[in-house]
């Protein structure tokens, strides 16, 4: 297979996967269709900003915003279901209980750090620990100045740590059962080792406590942007959309078959943050997965990054002296 010369790197020489915009396949379907999947995703992000500037104190909190991210794709699972992107990444049950377990193990594993961590100690720890008066000029910015600013700098902290999982060894380890996933779907940005939600989840916690208004709105960006990373749905986003926010085109490629395509578009909502480092590719594939597609099971999920980690060590460093190795 002949790859795609994109800028400096070749990709598609292993799978299959389309390069620009206009090899992209648009909606099929009447006016109707064209018109509600062109303007979906700028109408949702505007009543959602829209929605936590103006809602009133009493219901501007977390739960709340957890009741409006189920909801929301509750509706994008509708949409999959209507306008799927690829027929190959269309649910099955199998598909659907396993993914059930990683979303639940998700849900599961909030709850316990907002009870451990969440309204404990630690937030006092870090608030006192805070000279708030230096904070001052942040607080005074227009509300959606913050709310931007949060967003784009929790991005640019995850990209970083995206790209540096995909770079050094001992944190792919962790990320790599995630890229064994061979579909997106709704649920699948759920899919992978709980180590790798650490990872990704530090930073956030109770920090941005002290500015729940702007953090809500920051929260929705994500949930109105960073949802379409893991959905199968075709959109004609509009062109100032896949220039500026990550789509499902750009994830689907990060997730193809193809290793060099899958070293590109690593930001979750903000895509110019690639564009600025050079390593975003405008295309989508098909085909993902690794070693062709091969299917990781929960267990495996649950045990790869230490099971791998301890095969790595062993090869680097020979069978160490002194220390039990487990029978093999
Ligand atoms: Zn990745
Ligand atoms: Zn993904």
């Amino acid at each position: 297979m002949d790859g795609i010369r994109v800028g400096k790197r070749v990709i598609g020489a292993q799978a299959p996967v389309t390069v620009g915009w206009e090899n992209i396949p648009r909606v099929e379907g009447g006016p109707v269709k064209q018109f509600i999947f062109t303007w979906f995703q700028p109408t949702m992000l505007f009543v959602l900003i829209a929605f936590w500037y103006y809602a009133p104190n009493s219901i501007a909190k977390a739960s709340t915003a957890i009741g409006i991210g189920i909801g929301f794709k509750v509706l994008l699972l509708g949409l999959e279901w209507v306008n799927p992107r690829y027929a190959s990444w269309r649910l099955t049950w199998k598909e659907l209980v396993t993914d059930l377990f990683y979303v639940g193990l998700g849900y599961t594993l909030l709850r316990l750090a907002d009870n451990y961590v969440g309204d404990g100690a630690m937030i006092e720890a870090i608030q006192h620990s805070f000279d708030w008066d230096k904070f001052a000029w942040f607080i005074g910015l227009p509300l959606l100045v913050q709310a931007f600013l949060i967003s784009f700098t929790f991005d640019f902290g995850q990209y970083w740590m995206h790209r540096g999982m995909h770079n050094w060894h001992p944190l792919w380890l962790t990320h790599a059962p995630h890229h064994y996933i061979t579909q997106l779907n709704i649920n699948k940005g759920a899919v992978g080792n709980p180590v790798e939600l650490f990872l990704i989840g530090l930073g956030i916690g109770g920090f941005f406590d002290f500015l729940p208004r702007a953090a809500l709105l920051a929260g929705s960006i994500g949930l109105a942007v960073g949802t379409y990373q893991h959905i199968n749905v075709r959109f004609n986003s509009p062109r100032w959309w896949r220039f500026l926010f990550n789509t499902t085109e750009h994830h689907s490629l990060h997730h193809s078959q193809d290793y060099e395509a899958s070293r590109s578009n690593y930001a979750g909502s903000w895509i110019v943050i690639d564009r600025m480092f050079g390593t975003c590719v405008d295309g989508e594939a098909e085909l993902l997965g690794m070693e062709g597609g091969r299917r990781m099971s929960i267990r495996e999920t649950m045990v790869y990054p230490f099971v791998e980690g301890w095969k790595s060590l062993k090869e680097r460093f020979g069978r160490p002296v002194g220390i039990a190795v487990p029978a093999e």
